[in-house]
């Protein structure tokens, strides 16, 4: 199975402060190691456009966005919550992000290659209608699930979280919609700290207890997540990558494996080959330690040449 690889170099180069976790060597280390393994020369590579004003209001207020924009006309940074340091060039970034999710959506309806993974940061899953939040400015992976709806007028596109934090903004954005099945893996209790929906049938939430390891994740994604897939038959796969999950990364205290990735990996390109004609996006989400973070999308892209 082949996947590609949409990325763009201001992904790279926007600014943050020396200390801040969400540090452009996140990328860096990756495009390294995919490097020195030789994946990217078998991952066609495809340069992410900046999303528009009017593609980021298919999901956040038209007030949110427009504020967003204004703000980046500044020079100097600002906050826009406590851990989202915010400049022109993250602007540029962000839109960015969005719009590789966008690009995506576009080759896996159209071909040749319909598998992709977003190599982008700012990510996205913590972003609301109204409000970035957790070094999130846009939601990338709803924004490209709307472009999937409207554009395409799917009725059925699965969004699967499994980023170590909940995805509070894409549960926040399709909780109405019953075309978009959420399914969130997440420690908990933990940051975001926000409420999160049980009682609906499109929203599948996996809360997991700090120190969960491989064997109680794979468990909980065979039971939970899986059979929700399948009783959906999505037509498309979109998937919030996130690797902090991982030992290693200090962000939070599960304790997941490289391996583990990999097999996840596996599992949702037999599920894209079931439901999906083999459609499914992925889109980096979090992941800290810079060399778990490689060391595990290295493992999530090898799942394609086993
Ligand atoms: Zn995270």
């Amino acid at each position: 199975m082949l996947i590609g690889l949409i990325s763009h170099p201001d992904c790279l180069q926007y600014p943050v402060p020396e200390q801040h976790p969400e540090q452009p060597a996140r990328i860096r280390a990756i495009q390294d190691l995919l490097i020195a393994k030789g994946l990217d020369i078998l991952m066609p590579q495809t340069e992410a456009p900046l999303a528009s004003p009017e593609e980021l209001k298919q999901v956040h207020t038209a007030e949110y966005v427009d504020r967003i924009f204004k703000l980046g006309e500044k020079d100097e940074m600002s906050w826009l919550d406590q851990d989202t340091p915010f400049t022109a060039q993250t602007l540029q970034a962000a839109r960015r992000s969005a719009g590789a999710c966008i690009k995506g959506v576009d080759l896996a309806m159209q071909g040749p290659v319909t598998q992709q993974f977003c190599l982008v940061r700012p990510p996205g899953h913590h972003a609301e209608k109204d409000r970035a939040m957790g070094f999130c400015i846009f939601n990338n992976i709803a924004v490209g699930a709307a472009h999937a709806l409207e554009h395409y007028q799917l009725e059925r596109i699965a969004v699967l979280d499994f980023d170590v934090h909940h995805g509070n903004g894409t549960e926040d954005i399709f909780k109405d919609d019953p075309r978009v099945l959420f399914c969130s893996a997440f420690q908990y209790p933990f940051y975001p700290e926000t409420p999160f929906i049980t009682d609906r049938k499109n929203i599948v939430n996996v809360p997991l207890p700090a120190y969960t390891r491989s064997k109680e994740f794979r468990e909980a994604i065979a039971e939970h997540w899986i059979p929700a897939i399948d009783a959906f038959s999505p037509q498309l796969i979109l998937v919030s990558a996130g690797f902090d999950g991982h030992s290693s990364d200090d962000m939070a205290q599960l304790m997941l494996a490289d391996s583990d990735y990999g097999w996840l990996s596996s599992q949702l390109i037999a599920l894209a080959e079931k439901h999906a004609d083999n459609r499914m996006i992925a889109v980096l989400e979090g992941g800290y330690n810079t060399t778990a973070l490689a060391t595990s999308v290295l493992a999530y892209l090898q799942a394609y040449w086993d």
